[in-house]
């Protein structure tokens, strides 16, 4: 196979012309040797992981995934490439029909746990012209996976007849922060808290859940970011409609594994909110204390725990 070419960031083609954009994004197409990829870390309860493009263009601040990009120069230009995986049903049906060849023999028969995704938004702008994730989600019907869809896109409404048909499906929509002014300054490019959570709430009242359909829907605010006190409660009165909130602090100022891939964008962006983040442990436990107060038929949950699909 061709070595894979990344015009405008390898060393050897850096001049010529990217040749596909999509916006302002470069765009380039790939035919993929994997899709599903074992599950390991914070989501090793699954067994796949599932990410239908390569790159996020909403490139947040905070992101860690950008330390996955294939080129240094990629990774420093987060949020503005997108790699297609062209062959992506092609290969997502081979697999699924692996997995179940293999369970066929195996006495304790199961699905497949799928996260889907880890390291993109599976539903971030390109989706609406390459309709990626959506033929995966056509494709993954008929085996009927327990899937979980981490998305901050309302896009994913666009695709509510299919998921439908899913019997094992939980969707966490990430709103890490209440105050459209922070979201703004963390991720520009992504879509406003309102319409998030308009999309999470259109979704926990169309999806079905009866005794054929396991559907759950969660908030992920991970990391927590800040909110401003006057934002606090109309945020969280507006995650009544979920079964799951999801609160972990921001790794970046934590002393851990996860240190070294924060983005420096957003630990300039920090700075800003020092009111926040001079007292964070405390600020953390404040708000979490008025989760569980406000939200009392809601599950409160941190880090790891919280990406469980049961
Ligand atoms: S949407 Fe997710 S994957 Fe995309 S840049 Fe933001 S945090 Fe990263």
């Amino acid at each position: 196979m061709a070595k894979l070419q990344y015009q405008g960031y390898s060393e050897s083609d850096r001049a010529i012309p990217v040749a596909e954009k999509f916006g302002s994004a470069n765009l380039y197409r790939r035919q993929a040797t994997s899709l599903l990829n074992p599950a390991t870390g914070f989501i090793k309860a699954y067994d796949f992981t599932l990410n239908p493009y390569q790159g996020c263009q909403y490139g947040c601040g905070y992101c860690y995934a950008a330390a996955f990009s294939p080129h240094y120069k990629m990774r420093q230009d987060w949020g503005n490439w997108i790699i297609v995986k062209e062959n992506a049903a092609e290969l997502m049906e081979k697999e699924l029909a692996s997995w179940e060849r293999k369970q066929s023999q195996s006495d304790s028969k199961r699905p497949p746990k799928i996260y889907m995704s880890t390291v993109t938004d599976p539903y971030q702008p390109i989706e609406s012209k390459e309709k990626i994730t959506r033929s995966l989600l056509e494709v993954m019907v008929a085996y009927q996976p327990i899937l979980v869809i981490q998305t901050r896109s309302p896009m994913v409404v666009r695709d509510m007849e299919i998921l439908k048909k899913f019997r094992h499906l939980r969707i966490n929509m990430s709103v890490p922060t209440g105050s459209e002014s922070v979201r703004k300054d963390f991720e520009p490019r992504s879509p406003s808290i309102k319409a998030r959570l308009k999309a999470i709430a259109t979704l926990r009242h169309g999806l079905p859940c009866d005794e054929l359909h396991d559907v759950r829907c969660s908030v992920t605010a991970t990391p927590l970011l800040p909110t401003y006190f006057k934002d606090q409660i109309p945020f969280i009165n507006k995650m009544q409609v979920v079964d799951r909130v999801v609160i972990q602090p921001f790794h970046n100022l934590r002393a851990g594994a996860l240190t070294a891939v924060t983005r420096q964008e957003a630990i300039a962006i920090v700075k800003k909110y020092d009111w926040w983040y001079q007292n964070e442990e405390e600020n953390y436990k404040k708000f979490k204390r008025l989760l569980q107060e406000q939200l009392s038929a809601v599950e409160i949950k941190e880090g790891q725990s919280g990406f469980t699909y049961e």
